[in-house]
């Protein structure tokens, strides 16, 4: 740095700086979350300022009400319903302005590896082992959550909820709160790409209308339950002989055309990221609430090669107790055979492992498990994708600087790194398209397209420096 440059003032240097000065820099205190760098080993977590240790007092708060509420029993619900709601929601949106809401746009790593919480520390697997608790209680001893299901009792009551399955309206509420309140704070940390707000609204939509509003508006009407957004083989039982019994025509028709016309149409236009990244619950969730543990998927061979054999095989599983059901309903043949597989496709794939396994698993294996490893739907789509399909992934191979920053955070485990250093298109079935490789590189290199079927792998481009020619400019 020149004299020159230091004897200008210090509001014009700062001014003119990518980043403050050193000088100039506020303390951490002032401050929090302002980190011009994008090196993973670089600066640690920041402490928290004065604002956010309100909004963390206020989701403090809010974990008191759910506490008091499992200690007491029914009392108070409506007043603790109303903490807990402003609490971990206004605490929560609160406490990502705080940290992404302010400051530059784009993206910054905020520390992750230095995060006990998001780097597999104590505080991950404390909340991994919580969190998979909890499943455990809903899915198979509910009496053990009462007084936490009583806090919800204001809705259940609205709708007239009976008695018994009170802990899916505790647990819908939850699981909609997690997506609005994290939505917002995916929002502001991916601000400055347009891409990343449309589809983290999306996702937010769909799960307060769909996923929320519509089935509990249908129930206060005496109606059937209805998810809209699911369709058969991730709502496992959508196409079962049963359902036929009880679910309206409309949407038993609607659930097949989707499925069987819907699904490969929007997948070779948009590829399986339409549903994935932009309707789907289980989505809408790892991008939201998982978002701060997308970089812990594994992105070895050997995890890809056991992905690939997992979701497949869940896949026939549900195809395969489909076919018997069905056998067994046509000419009752089969039925102690199709009951078991009925029954363990419920027990291992809709419940262990969507639910508990599912989400869970987030603080460990990153915000994808699910539909990773399990999600017969995913498999489909990827199948699509991978074989018919516009949608890829393009790469500009010369810009790369290997700085690793997708491979880090692509929570489907892909190394996008290797593509893009070769310049070559990423066609790959398990990419769900939320775009994120895209949004955290510095240099521009990749960008999500949709274009001719014969195009899509494209030339990988030759980065090596003999066929530049540079010599040849004479
Ligand atoms: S490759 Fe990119 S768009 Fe695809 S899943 Fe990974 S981060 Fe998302
Ligand atoms: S594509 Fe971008 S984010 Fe990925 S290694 Fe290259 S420069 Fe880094």
């Amino acid at each position: 740095m020149t004299t020159q440059t230091l004897d200008r003032p210090r509001a014009e240097r700062t001014a003119q700086a990518p980043f403050p000065l050193s000088a100039d820099r506020p303390s951490f205190d002032q401050v929090p979350t302002y980190d011009p760098s994008l090196s993973l080993t670089g600066n640690p977590a920041y402490h928290p300022s004065a604002g956010q240790k309100v909004a963390l007092a206020a989701v403090g708060l809010a974990a008191l009400a759910c506490l008091a509420g499992w200690a007491s029993g029914t009392g108070f619900s409506g007043l603790l319903m109303a903490v807990v709601v402003l609490g971990f929601g206004g605490g929560g949106v609160a406490y990502a302005w705080l940290t992404y809401g302010r400051g530059h746009a784009g993206t910054h790593n905020h520390g992750i590896m230095f995060s006990a919480q998001q780097a597999r520390g104590h505080a991950g697997w404390l909340w991994g082992i919580l969190l998979t608790g909890l499943y455990v209680l809903v899915y198979w001893f509910p009496q053990y959550l009462a007084g936490l299901v009583a806090v919800f009792d204001p809705i259940s009551n609205l709708l007239g909820y009976p008695e018994g399955s009170r802990q899916w309206v505790m647990y819908g509420s939850f699981y909609t709160l997690a997506v609005a309140t994290m939505g917002v704070r995916a929002m502001l940390k991916y601000r400055h790409v347009r891409y990343q707000r449309i589809r983290t609204a999306s996702v937010m939509f769909c799960q307060l209308v769909f996923g929320y509003s519509l089935p509990y508006l249908l129930v206060f009407f005496g109606q059937p339950e209805l998810y809209l957004h699911y369709f058969w083989p991730l709502d496992y039982d959508g196409l079962w002989p049963d359902t036929f019994g009880w679910m309206p025509l409309a949407a038993l028709i609607f659930g097949a055309a989707m499925i069987f016309i819907g699904t490969p149409v929007l997948t070779y236009f948009f590829g399986k990221r339409w549903y994935c990244s932009w309707v789907c619950g289980c989505g809408g969730l790892a991008e939201t609430a998982g978002d701060p543990y997308r970089h812990l998927s594994d992105k070895s061979l050997r995890a890809w090669r056991i992905e690939r054999w997992m979701i497949h095989g869940v896949l026939a599983f549900i195809v395969l107790t489909t076919l018997i059901l069905w056998a067994n309903a046509q000419w009752g043949v089969l039925g102690p055979v199709a009951e078991g597989f009925k029954k363990w496709y419920v027990f291992f794939i809709g419940l262990m492992f969507a639910g508990v396994i599912g989400v869970g698993f987030y603080p460990v294996f990153g915000s994808r498990v699910w539909c990773r490893f399990g999600c017969p739907m995913a498999a489909i789509l990827g199948l699509q994708q991978r074989f018919f399909s516009r949608f890829r992934i393009t790469t500009n191979g010369s810009q790369c600087i290997s700085c690793g920053n997708c491979s880090t955070y692509c929570e489907m485990g892909i190394d996008v790194r290797w593509y893009a250093q070769r310049g070559q298109n990423i066609v790959r079935a398990s990419c769900v398209g939320c775009g994120v490789c895209s949004a955290v590189c510095p240099r521009g290199v990749l960008s999500l397209e949709s274009g001719p079927l014969t195009a899509r792998f494209g030339t990988p481009q030759n980065n090596l420096i003999e066929d530049l020619d540079i010599l040849d400019a004479s």
